[in-house]
Order: structure tokens, then sequence, then C-alpha cells
């Protein structure tokens, strides 16, 4: 059986108070889950190294990444990103954004490989927002594209929240399309135009939302053929979901991950599969919510 690609870094979880809105605790607890289910074992995964500031600095603007290098972000920066301003924090944001891209290099070399942590789609060039603060998939596709040869790149972010940020660092790059398909209701509340931009009205179950992904996959092909893509498989798509605005049952997620795994592979598109947002307080449920990517992903194999 060949082995599903899995990048994972213990600190991907960073120490935050106790009752802190975002679940940090779902990294370790995915990690249980897929040595669980033997989707990777200790010692198995792929260790990113942090990203250094020139590397994320390609994608953002350079005295933001300073900022955040020094410690030295305003109250009103920290405020939007919604984390205080931790070593650990950062660390974890290099790592997260690191690990995107060696996902990046084994879906070009065979087919699929998922990271545990990244989609962080709200962090704009400038400043970071939403709980994300170095856009990891724009860091990972701008350090592909440096190095020459890489064709045109698609990105399928199925977060329950628009990929604002990721929309607004392409704007205008000609060699990355940037699919969003997402609740027309969620933050962010000022969206940003992409290149394709589904948004679904409040309480969209799993038939909507499939039809929506159907139509959206038949006209990203249109649009091809891509290098490769990154898929942003969030599962704040969930009805219980605390901060998503659809219904999504587990099979819809389910549905959902394995036909856009199904259609890259059937072009014979390699897929970067990054974690994104999913909000439970049961972060045991919200682990196995997350894992649903990485079954589908192994069993595409
Ligand atoms: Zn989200």
């Amino acid at each position: 059986m060949t082995r599903l690609p899995v990048v994972h870094h213990p600190d991907y979880q960073a120490p935050l108070h106790d009752g802190h809105t975002f679940p940090m605790s779902k990294y370790g607890y995915l990690r249980e889950v897929l040595v669980e289910r033997g989707l990777t074992a200790p010692g198995d995964w792929l260790t990113p190294a942090p990203a250094t500031e020139a590397m994320i600095a390609r994608a953002h603007d350079p005295a933001y990444v300073a900022r955040v290098f020094g410690g030295t972000l305003t109250p009103e920066e920290e405020k939007r990103i919604g984390y205080p301003h931790t070593d650990r924090v950062t660390r974890r944001s290099r790592l997260a954004s690191a690990g995107t891209l060696i996902a990046a290099r084994f879906a070009l070399e065979t087919g699929i490989a998922c990271n545990t942590a990244g989609g962080s789609h709200h962090a704009r060039h400038e400043h970071g927002a939403g709980f994300c603060v170095f856009n990891d998939v724009a860091i990972a596709i701008r350090a592909l594209q440096r190095e020459g040869g890489l064709g045109p790149v698609l990105v399928i972010d199925c977060d329950v929240h628009q990929g604002d940020g990721t929309a607004a660092i392409f704007r205008g790059d000609p060699g990355v399309f940037t699919l969003s398909l997402h609740a027309s209701g969620n933050y962010p509340f000022e969206k940003e135009a992409g290149d394709l931009d589904i948004a679904l009205p409040d309480g969209s179950g799993d038939t909507e939302y499939l039809a929506a992904l159907d139509t959206a996959l038949d006209r990203v092909a249109g649009e091809g053929p891509f290098s490769i893509a990154f898929y942003n498989a969030g599962v704040d798509v969930h009805a219980d979901d605390r901060l998503g605005r659809l219904t999504l049952t587990d099979a819809g997620i389910r549905a959902r991950d394995c036909r856009i795994i199904e259609w890259a592979k059937a072009r014979a598109l390699p897929l970067t599969c990054v974690l994104g947002g999913g909000y439970d307080w049961d972060r045991h449920r919200l682990a196995e919510r997350h894992a649903i990517l990485f079954e589908e992903a192994q069993a595409s194999l």
C-alpha cells in the first residue's frame, strides 16, 4: 500500500489561555486519531523546519514579517489576528507555512499529500487576520514559483469562510486561479473578489453544497490545465460547527473531500491538502471530522 505523505509537527499546537475561541488542541487530537487509524505513525510523518523570514516575505510585506519575527506587532494587529503574539504562536505559523510547502513538494511527486495544519487564508500581504498570521498556501506557491518551471496553480478553498487573504494576494497574478466556496453570511463580512467565488446561503446542507461544488469544479476545469492544486479542507462547514453557518453532515464532508480528490486524480493534478478551520468544543469529534480528509486521501492512492 502506498502511504499517504502526512506533514506534522508537535509545535503546530501552541499554548493559548483556557477558553480561547481557537481550538488549538485539535492538532494533538488529530495526530492521535490519525495514528489510531493507521494513517500515520510516530516517526513516519514529515516534519517541517520553521519557514525563514525571507521565504515568508515573498508572500507578505517584509515590514509586517519583520514585526512578527521581532515581536513588535501593534495591539491592533494582534487583535485583528486574534491570537496573543507569542514566540510559540510565531513558531507555529512558520512551521505550518513550511509544512504546506513540504506537502506541495510531495504532492508533485506522488500526486497527493496532506499537511495537518495550514489553510491560513485570511492572512493578507500586509497583515494577519482571523486566526491567520501567515498565509501558508501563498508562501508555498511563491516558493515554488520562484524555483521556476511551475505552470498555473489552482486554489480550491472549501473552508466555510471566504479565502479573502489568498484572493487578495493573488489578484492580478495570472498564474494562480483562486476558487472559494463559502457561506455568504460568514466572516469576512466584506468579501474579496477571487477568480471564482461561490457564496452559499446560510443553512445550506449536503445536497446544495455538493451541487455547488460540482458546478464550481466544472467551471474551473475550463480554466486549466493546472500544474498543482491546493485544497483547503476546512470542516467548519459542519452543522455542529460553532462558527460556520452551513449544515453539512460528516457524510457530506466525506463526499466533498472524495469528489475533489477524485477530480484532481482524474486530471493527474497534484493535490496539496491543508487542514483549514474547524471549531467545536468537543476536540475529539472535531479531530475525527478533520481526519476524514486523510482517510479519503489515503483511499485514493
Ligand atoms: Zn474557516
